[in-house]
């Protein structure tokens, strides 16, 4: 077993916590566009709209990888980083059980995301 970890524990968490993203992406289903007349009322009303679009997005990213993580589990490679093929330390998935990368390689993928023209990949080899 990967280390020691008790894997049917970590799938119960993730179950739980899929079934609470499933049913918060489904009640936003519900929330109605509101009509305001008030001009100001409608900046909020679109700032609000904004912000539960984000939420959502967020939402549904994590439950993207909690299902990625309940499939790791049953092929059985959970807990191994997808990039580098390390074991993925046990203190960042008690922490992110769904992690499906190393720190080191998930630093990489945002440093990467977050500013492609500016990041060199060079440097962070050299760093590791
Ligand atoms: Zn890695």
């Amino acid at each position: 077993m990967t280390h020691g970890l008790d894997l049917a524990r970590v799938e119960a968490e993730l179950r739980g916590e899929r079934r609470r993203l499933s049913s918060l992406l489904g009640l936003r289903e519900e929330t109605k566009v509101e009509r305001t007349a008030d001009e100001m009322d409608q900046i909020q009303a679109a700032e609000s709209r904004e912000l539960a679009a984000r939420n959502l997005d967020q939402q549904a990213r994590q439950l993207r990888l909690i299902n990625d993580a309940l499939d790791r589990i049953a092929e059985g490679d959970y807990g191994i980083c997808v990039d580098c093929d390390e074991e993925i330390s046990p203190k960042r998935l008690s922490a992110a059980p769904w992690a499906k990368r190393c720190v080191r390689c998930q630093e990489a993928q945002e440093r990467a995301e977050a500013g492609n023209s500016r990041f060199d990949a060079s440097l962070l080899r050299d760093a590791a």
